[in-house]
């Protein structure tokens, strides 16, 4: 067992929310602005105190490396992220980059050699809001490389992509420059559930399964526009009428017979947008989510067909094209029962579940095994000011990840000095 310093977590928690904090008591610490350089210089900081190895790559992720005994050993990883977003919480990303960060204190001070060096990573932009797209730090570093593209990206402010990262690794002088990626052994990371079901079941920790995949299409329907007080009905090719009818069909179809698909229809408009007067052309984006590539498959086909159909009933045509796919991503079993494993030694209650949102571990996963810990958050609520986790929640998350790392990492026959 590994006991971690719960007040130190909770301390640090609000140490951290104080850099970029919102009058509403949230944070605004967006990638790569000066908030942001802030926050990973008190981390580095306190990583140089403790006597630990600061490094960073060219994406600016910050890595922090305790020894192991076998020094050259792949390391386990764990951490988050420390961006958030323009109105974001105080827990979405910190909490599992301090989280990690406590475990490696709470080994330091335990006096513990572990078999592998263990790391802890706070992975640049995960949230994607002010340069898209999310997780670019830990995307890049599952790939090897920094996509070209990038390098022209402005943000949403006016700054650009290629200087805010030279500026945010130049504000970490003393961190040793390391190259993109690195053998990991595995990836563990702690992070708030960002919905209810935790806090409804009270359940204190989710063993994420996996993460579900998500495919967006972009639909447009056409007919024809005409006048709205001479048009009767027989004479009308109304693509409105259409989209609603397939999408009230799949309303009642998609999610009610599957609970774990999501169908969300977020964006919706009708050209050319004259009360009086029948669209010619209406478009709407649709987000389609789903644990199992073949179900996702199957959702996907019953939108198409559904909207093909109702648009030929009405004289109209569609056309529907899909502008992202990202596939689910399932988590490594090992390590799902290895944190079960330390939730149960810790008689702490955990249930498995799947993620609804993307996170880093989503990346790292595709070079390494990888899974993640989820604490509950008040009303479920994230990317919000509101956002809160109970200090004894937080401290149990760290718990399970200590007692999950200290098993990967291996203690050494050295034990405990
Ligand atoms: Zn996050």
């Amino acid at each position: 067992m590994l006991d971690i310093d719960g007040d130190r977590l909770n301390a640090r928690l609000a140490a951290f929310a104080a850099i970029g904090g919102t009058a509403n008591g949230g944070v605004n610490r967006q990638a790569l602005t000066e908030g942001d350089r802030r926050a990973r210089r008190l981390l580095g900081e306190l990583a140089q105190a403790r006597g630990f190895l600061v490094f960073q790559d060219p994406m600016a992720n910050l890595f922090i490396r305790r020894k192991g005994r076998d020094d050259t050993a792949a390391p386990v990883v764990i951490g988050s992220h420390l961006d958030s977003q323009p109105a974001g919480g105080r827990f979405d990303g910190a909490l599992g980059t301090l989280s990690a960060f406590e475990v490696l204190e709470s080994l330091e001070d335990a006096g513990i050699e572990t078999e592998r060096p263990v790391v802890v990573v706070s992975w640049t932009n995960e949230e994607g809001c002010r340069f898209a797209p999310g997780c670019m730090g830990s995307m890049a570093f599952s790939a090897g490389e920094i996509p070209a593209a990038w390098q022209g990206k402005v943000a949403t402010d006016g700054a650009s992509f290629a200087e805010e990262l030279a500026l945010t690794i130049a504000s970490l002088p003393e961190a040793e420059m390391l190259p993109l990626g690195f053998s990991v052994h595995a990836y563990i990371e702690v992070h708030i559930e960002q919905g209810p079901s935790l806090e409804a079941n009270e359940i204190p920790i989710g063993v994420v399964k996996g993460i579900q995949g998500t495919r967006w299409l972009d639909v447009a329907v056409t007919g024809q526009t005409a006048h709205a007080g001479t048009t009767g009905l027989s004479y009308r090719r109304d693509p409105l009428r259409a989209l609603t009818a397939a999408l009230s069909s799949l309303y009642e179809t998609v999610m009610p017979d599957d609970p774990d698909a999501r169908f969300t229809v977020g964006r919706i408009s009708a050209e050319p947008g004259s009360v009086n007067a029948i669209p010619d052309r209406v478009r709407c984006t649709i987000d389609m989510r789903h644990p199992e590539p073949s179900r996702l498959d199957d959702i996907e086909r019953l939108v198409i067909s559904c909207i093909t159909v109702e648009a030929r009933r009405q004289g109209c045509n569609a056309e529907i094209t899909r502008s992202f796919d990202m596939a689910p991503c399932i988590f490594s079993d090992t390590l799902q029962q290895a944190i079960e494993q330390a939730a149960a030694a810790r008689k702490i209650k955990s249930a498995a579940m799947l993620s609804g949102a993307f996170h880093d571990a989503l990346f790292v996963n595709r070079v390494a095994p990888a899974a993640m810990i989820f604490v509950p958050c008040r009303d479920g609520l994230s990317h919000n000011e509101a956002e809160y986790v109970e200090p004894a929640h937080a401290v149990t998350g760290c718990d399970v990840l200590a007692q999950a790392t200290l098993e990967i990492a291996g203690e050494s026959e050295n034990g405990r000095s």
